[in-house]
């Protein structure tokens, strides 16, 4: 694997391909911008070495999200909102172009000089972007003579920018620091888990984590299942789970991973209770329960105590935890014990000498708003993608710099 490590940039301008997603608030202020952050080690490295950088992202889904005429909202979903955190965090001035392949916008990349920076506007303004659209790929390649990409986020996209770009810069491309990272760290999960391996998946949705899952039962030793999806589970088994979280049409398939969980010797623990609501509601009259027996009028929000001590424990003694997923409604004080113990665990069993991967999107956030970011030991960057991973599919963001 290449990384902006293994090259000296001196003279060469970089097309770099980067995450810049950042959640705005309603006057486009940027409320997180450890995207941002994330980046600032790859351009850093170029700009040292004497090498000036084209930056490319996406915002939003601008073409999902037209305005009410039908256009598309080139005030909203602009990268220009982003441009001034840029300039603050690189210490430096940079430059915008309005739109991503104008006349204008190569006048610019041409014109740039040594560490030199360019951002160029949001890439999905053209539906070519996200079609994969190789002629839009090959004059986006017009911007560098190198290309870097950093965006792990949208790695499990085969996108104009991420993917089909990369043929245009044969012997002349590789991963900037962040995706290089979250690829060795997924790939030592995958490939080189200390055992036991548990994996710890949650969220509200089995129809979502059905292929990770089939996937892991060949490589944990424990799929630890929590949050809404595990009352689809607990259906299954001819419970009652009240008005918890089910998804009907999924319940031969929680059959047959369970059935198939024990063929392959992997232990699929479920949660043995849980803390149910009257609503789902932050302040919502709450009780414990067992799972197979939850009162009508009643719903699973959050892992009861039994469980939070089986989970742990099971966490504690693993020598690699794979975390995707919160325990509960974990944004209600109410329903983030589950979560947070969870969190807690990992950490804990990281403190003396576990792997522990947290997936991106919930699990992240989770992490973060508990405090345990820096006492695991990696934190993924990109929810799809890692998810994506761990399915086994090949991520084309990734295929397309190696070959
Ligand atoms: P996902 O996007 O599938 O990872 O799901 C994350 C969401 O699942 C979070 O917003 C949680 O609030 C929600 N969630 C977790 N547990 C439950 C539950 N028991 N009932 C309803 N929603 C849940």
């Amino acid at each position: 694997m290449k990384t902006v490590a293994d090259f000296n940039f001196t003279g060469k301008k970089v097309l770099l391909r980067v995450d810049f997603n950042v959640p705005l608030d309603k006057q486009y202020n940027i409320t997180d911008d450890s995207r941002i952050r994330a980046a600032l080690p790859t351009i850093n490295k170029i700009l040292k070495d004497g090498g000036s950088v084209v930056l490319m992202s996406h915002l939003g889904r601008p073409l999902k999200k037209l305005k009410e005429d039908g256009s598309v909202d080139k005030e909203k979903f602009s990268l220009n909102h982003t441009l001034s955190r840029i300039s603050e965090l690189l210490g430096q001035n940079v430059m915008f172009s309005d739109d991503c392949i104008s006349e204008e916008a190569f006048q610019k990349s041409a014109g740039l000089k040594a560490s030199e920076v360019l951002l160029l506007e949001n890439l999905r303004f053209y539906k070519e972007e996200e079609k994969g659209n190789k002629e839009f790929a090959q004059k986006l390649s017009g911007h560098g003579n190198f290309y870097v990409n950093d965006a792990f986020g949208t790695a499990h996209r085969a996108h104009a920018s991420t993917a089909l770009i990369a043929e245009f810069f044969p012997g002349n491309k590789c991963f900037g620091y962040l995706m290089a990272a979250e690829i060795e760290n997924a790939e030592k999960v995958m490939f080189n888990a200390r055992k036991p391996f548990t994996a710890v998946m949650g969220g509200a949705k089995v129809s979502d984590k059905i292929l990770i899952i089939q996937n892991l039962l060949d490589k944990a030793d424990n799929i630890i299942i929590g949050g809404g999806m595990a009352y689809t589970f607990f259906k299954a088994m001819n419970g009652a789970i009240g008005s918890s979280l089910v998804e009907e049409d999924r319940l031969d398939l929680a059959r047959e991973l369970m059935q198939k969980a024990k063929e392959k010797n992997c232990k699929l623990i479920l949660p043995k209770d849980s803390v149910i609501a009257d609503k789902f509601d932050k302040d919502a009259n709450t009780g414990i329960s067992d799972n197979m027996s939850i009162a009508d009028g009643w719903m699973g929000l959050d892992i009861g105590p039994q469980a939070i001590k089986e989970f742990s424990e099971v966490i504690k003694s693993s020598g690699t935890v794979l975390w995707n997923g919160p325990m509960g409604v974990f944004e209600m004080q109410k329903f983030e014990q589950g979560t947070k113990a969870v969190a807690e665990a990992i950490a804990e069993a990281t403190s003396t000498g576990s792997y522990s991967l947290i997936g991106g999107g919930d699990s992240a956030a989770a992490v973060n708003q508990f405090g345990y970011a820096d006492k695991v030991s990696y934190v993924s960057t990109g929810g799809g993608a890692l998810l994506e991973f761990f399915e086994g599919k090949i991520l084309p963001g990734v295929e397309a710099v190696n070959n």
